[in-house]
């Protein structure tokens, strides 16, 4: 038995997917058929889609899991679990509207006609906020609808939001945040159950291991109990003695949102030598 998994073929999500596979210690085979691969060293099977695709595959157990963005999950609106938030993919679904234009809040939208290529997220959000607008939808470049003519405002996947401002528009409003997911298919047998399990202990171990940093620094013994406060680590830090009498290295793991701060206290504490480094698996 092989768990099959679909990933997007090419595009935002490709590398990042792939990469996932990696570091979670399942290799790929280069086979010239671009459309399926398989592990040497894990019971999985790959299949390359179009991100569109992926949620219908799922849903009709073609892939027992796949990754996809959830925009294109939401829009899809298929019956699939979603297992895990994957951490890359980041971008939000917004509303954009000229530049010039006066933004007053949703009620701007009454009467107006919106471009976009997600139809369904863009209908629940003018029915959430009691907006009576047209909904037009197209298939792409939706940014240059405003511009030419045939629509009032959109609504896109913005990341830096610089696509927006070359085609003179501004984002006015969030309809969704959105990041890679896990999906599964949801009548997996006992055994693609116990395999997608293994997969996700991994993901897991690899996904903790990037939000953290091996840290190392020298401490003057006498601040060592201040240090230490700073740095809880997984259980407690490592402290070792120098051979320099008086001073000690400290050992711990620091998480990516404090480490700036942390490690500026840990200099105005005395810390010297402080040396940072990636962790590649982290299993608590
Ligand atoms: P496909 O050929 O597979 O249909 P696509 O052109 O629809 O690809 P991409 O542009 O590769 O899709 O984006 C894939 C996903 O990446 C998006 O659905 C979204 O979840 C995510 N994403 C992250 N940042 C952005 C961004 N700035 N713009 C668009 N998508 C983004
Ligand atoms: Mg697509």
């Amino acid at each position: 038995m092989k768990l099959k998994i679909a990933i997007q073929k090419s595009g935002r999500l490709y590398d990042e997917s792939v990469k996932l596979l990696k570091d979670c210690g399942i290799d790929l085979k280069n086979g010239v058929n671009k459309l399926k691969t398989e592990s040497d060293n894990f019971p999985m099977e790959i299949y390359f889609l179009r991100d569109d695709d992926i949620p219908q595959y799922v849903e009709d157990a073609v892939a027992d899991i796949g990754i996809v963005g959830e925009n294109v999950l939401y829009e899809k609106n298929k019956k699939v679990d979603i297992v895990e938030r994957l951490g890359f993919g980041k971008c939000r679904l917004s509303v954009a509207v000229g530049r010039s234009e006066q933004y007053d809040g949703v009620g701007y939208l009454n009467g107006k006609r919106i471009a976009t290529t997600y139809p369904l997220l863009v209908q629940q959000f003018l029915e959430k906020n009691k907006v009576d607008a047209e909904i037009h939808e197209i298939s792409g470049s939706v940014e240059i609808a405003p511009g030419i003519g045939l629509a009032h405002a959109i609504v896109d996947l913005v990341s830096s939001g610089s696509t927006l401002l070359a085609n003179g528009l501004k984002e006015v409003e969030t309809v969704l945040q959105s990041q890679a997911v896990l999906i599964r298919n949801g009548r997996l047998d006992a055994e693609q159950q116990q395999v997608l399990e293994k997969f996700l202990f991994r993901i897991r171990a690899v996904k903790k291991a990037r939000n953290n940093k091996y840290i190392l620094l020298n401490a003057p013994n006498e601040k060592l109990q201040e240090i230490i406060q700073m740095l809880p680590g997984m259980k407690s830090p490592t402290v070792l003695p120098l051979a320099e009498p008086g001073w000690s290295s400290v050992h711990s793991v620091l998480n990516e949102n404090d480490f700036w701060e942390i490690i500026e206290k840990l200099k105005d504490a005395g810390a010297q030598g402080i040396l940072v480094i990636p962790i590649e698996k982290m299993v608590i």
